[in-house]
């Protein structure tokens, strides 16, 4: 249908032009304009993609739930403290439908737990820190995912000092436990299988690595908290979610 007015229009403008031969030029430059405008329309427009993105948030979510965000105005306490990576593929918010003011969410290349320092770690540290001590979340869920970037980059960096990146294979590195693990025991595997592996044990990393932050292990030993490992494959579309259990006993009190 479409295509037959877009016929329509060209044929009835070059019967105009084949007419009135004295209206070229003013066609040409009208023609000009209009392909101008055109290519303009397909053009990827960043500050309309906001303000659309919220207007429609605000339209379908905001305005119609003045109730929950009545209460999310006075405070938050979420039951979930989540670490998942950075990679535009795997919002958690997205993938498991947390609502607004359900999981206060640490984002980073790998979704790594540093082990606990005052100078290198101190971003990460302050997001538990305040998630354990001020907001007092009931779960921990640190989640991998596949086809990780990071994690690829991890498998396949030299184990030497010699970096090709300012910061993102040192930052990886953080789960290097969990590739000397993957290459001792998965070394029959293809490397993609191993990045699967990878993907996994890193997550596992994290998880023992939260217990190097004093206030996450008190936690942990109450039972007040719990520790998670999640794995999301965007491929099969499945999702893993699994305990690791330290063992911990909580402290005596005399
Ligand atoms: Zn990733």
């Amino acid at each position: 249908m479409e295509s037959v007015e877009y016929e329509d229009a060209i044929a009835g403008l070059k019967k105009l032009l084949s007419e009135k031969g004295h209206l070229n030029d003013i066609a040409a430059a009208k023609i000009k304009e209009l392909t101008a405008e055109l290519e303009g329309t397909d053009k990827f427009d960043p500050v309309e993609k906001i303000q659309n993105g919220f207007a429609q948030f605000k339209k379908e979510i905001y305005e119609k739930n003045p109730d929950l965000f009545g209460e999310l105005a006075k405070g938050q306490s979420p039951k979930f403290l989540v670490f998942a990576c950075s990679d535009s593929r795997v919002c958690p918010s997205h993938i498991l439908n947390f609502q607004p003011g359900e999981a206060f969410i640490v984002r980073n290349i790998a979704n790594m737990v540093p082990p606990f320092c005052k100078t290198r770690y101190s971003g990460v540290g302050a997001a538990i820190e305040y998630a354990v001590l001020n907001l007092k979340v009931e779960n921990i869920v640190v989640i991998g995912h596949s086809c990780c970037g990071g994690i690829k980059g991890l498998m396949s960096c030299t184990d030497d000092d010699n970096t090709a990146s300012d910061f993102i294979e040192n930052w990886v590195k953080i789960g290097a436990p969990a590739k000397a693990k993957v290459k001792a025991e998965s070394h029959h595997l293809d490397f993609t299988e191993q990045c699967t592996s990878l993907e996994k044990e890193a997550v596992n990393v994290s998880l023992g690595n939260l217990l190097t932050y004093p206030f996450v292990r008190d936690a942990v030993a109450k039972k007040t908290v719990s520790v998670k490992g999640g794995h999301y494959d965007f491929v099969k579309g499945t999702f893993e979610l699994w305990n690791l259990d330290f063992g911990l006993s909580p402290p005596l009190t005399v």
